[in-house]
């Protein structure tokens, strides 16, 4: 027992001295001169990043569309000392050589938005924030690598190892840029962050997320007409009360909903064909198969019992990204302290669904995060934060620096 004890004690010790290690060293890499020049420099120019932010988003760039976007950000980096190029499915992409020996860090930011083709995007400013569509999802991003590129070199600041600065293509419609990019660079990259959303915190795992329409077809008629059979919508209703009984666990994390569904386009006649939609996610695609099977056993059922057949369309689906040993890589354990030791605590957050998602399924050490507060992502009524994106920026120039070292 006394050697159980003392066994664990040991255990515990070296596991809080790792941890320690870890927010140490981001520590003193916070506390370094030319950090605090970086910092200061970001400081000195919140008029310049909120102008050149506006103009980023001003330039519209429907995914597939965002070579106009992509010419205009590379005119930006030119003026850094980086070696820039666009790979075969038009991402941006701009490294910052290393002095060697240090991991090869990848920060990526879409270049796309959801918007339509032609819409003319004017920003506003009011009150703290500023409003555009796309101004967060993810022009933010794409500004805060821009300026802690300008504030590195401002500090003559040196990493051991290359930082790509990665300006995808197509995250809306289906991540292709990064799909793309991981896969060219499969094993060439030690670290990847997707910068997506996020501000607070960081997640490690990217979530899967099915997409369904389930159909209840049936012969329809008017209200008088002989029953059975019923109007597709009895069964439908018998299927969602079940649905919802099935049990969906919380670890690993996942999610069911049924946001939609439809009937007969009038009242006096019995439904031809209803439908309903499925939301399914998970972080783990055991769960997302699992429920899927139960959830076809219930609509065979109803379909039976009220003489109606079913048909499933699969709207989307994309699977769940976890990369095993991820969550004690040293990726994760960096992004932990520079969280906190930006004052945001405690930084781990639920799954994500973007380009880290890429990377983890190519094998790649990865987490998502942000560069500041936003609301309203993929609405014409999108908007953020101004002041928080100054922290958020020294918090990815932290993240650079953390992850790529230091160099002397
Ligand atoms: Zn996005």
């Amino acid at each position: 027992m006394r050697l159980v004890l003392l066994v664990l004690f040991v255990l515990c010790f070296v596991i809080c001295l790792r941890a320690q290690s870890h927010a140490d060293q981001v520590k003193a890499i916070q506390e370094d001169p030319r950090v605090q020049a970086a910092f200061d420099h970001i400081d000195k120019n919140k008029d310049s990043i909120l102008r050149e932010w506006i103009a980023i988003t001003e330039v519209n760039a429907p995914s597939k569309q965002e070579q106009e976007r992509a010419k205009f950000i590379e005119s930006l980096l030119r003026k850094h000392k980086l070696e820039i190029r666009y790979d075969s499915a038009g991402n941006l992409i701009a490294t910052r050589k290393g002095t060697a020996g240090g991991p090869v860090t990848v920060f990526d930011a879409h270049m796309d938005t959801v918007f339509q083709p032609g819409l003319k995007i004017k920003a506003s400013v009011r009150e703290g924030r500023v409003y555009a569509p796309g101004i967060g999802d993810d022009t933010r991003n794409i500004e805060a690598l821009l300026a802690t590129i300008r504030a590195l070199d401002a500090a003559k600041i040196k990493t051991k190892g290359d930082l790509v600065f990665l300006f995808t293509t197509d995250e809306e419609a289906g991540m292709t840029g990064a799909k793309q990019y991981t896969k060219d660079n499969k094993g060439k990259v030690d670290y990847y962050v997707a910068l997506d959303g996020g501000y607070e915190g960081f997640t490690y795992a990217g979530i899967g997320i099915n997409w369904y329409r389930h159909h209840f077809i049936g012969p329809g008629g008017h209200t008088r007409s002989r029953t059975p059979p019923y109007s597709a919508t009895l069964p439908l209703a018998r299927a969602i009360a079940r649905i919802y009984e099935l049990k969906v666990p919380a670890n690993p994390s996942s999610n069911l909903n049924i946001g939609m569904l439809g009937g007969s386009e009038v009242v006096n006649a019995k439904a031809a064909d209803a439908w309903f939609t499925v939301d399914l996610r998970s972080t783990n695609n055991e769960v997302i198969a699992d429920l899927e099977k139960k959830i076809a056993a219930i609509l065979d059922e109803e379909a039976k019992r009220a003489g109606v057949t079913v048909k499933t369309d699969v709207i989307s689906a994309s699977p769940a990204a976890v990369l095993p040993g991820n969550r004690e890589s040293n990726i994760v354990k960096i992004a932990e302290a520079v969280h906190r030791a930006m004052g945001f605590d405690p930084p781990i957050g639920n799954a994500g669904s973007n380009n880290s998602s890429a990377a983890l399924l190519q094998g790649i050490n990865s987490i998502s995060t942000g560069a500041g507060p936003c609301s309203d992502s993929h609405a014409l009524t999108e908007n953020c934060e101004i002041e928080p994106l100054y922290k958020g920026i020294k918090k990815i120039l932290l993240l650079e620096v953390a992850l790529a070292g230091l160099a002397q």
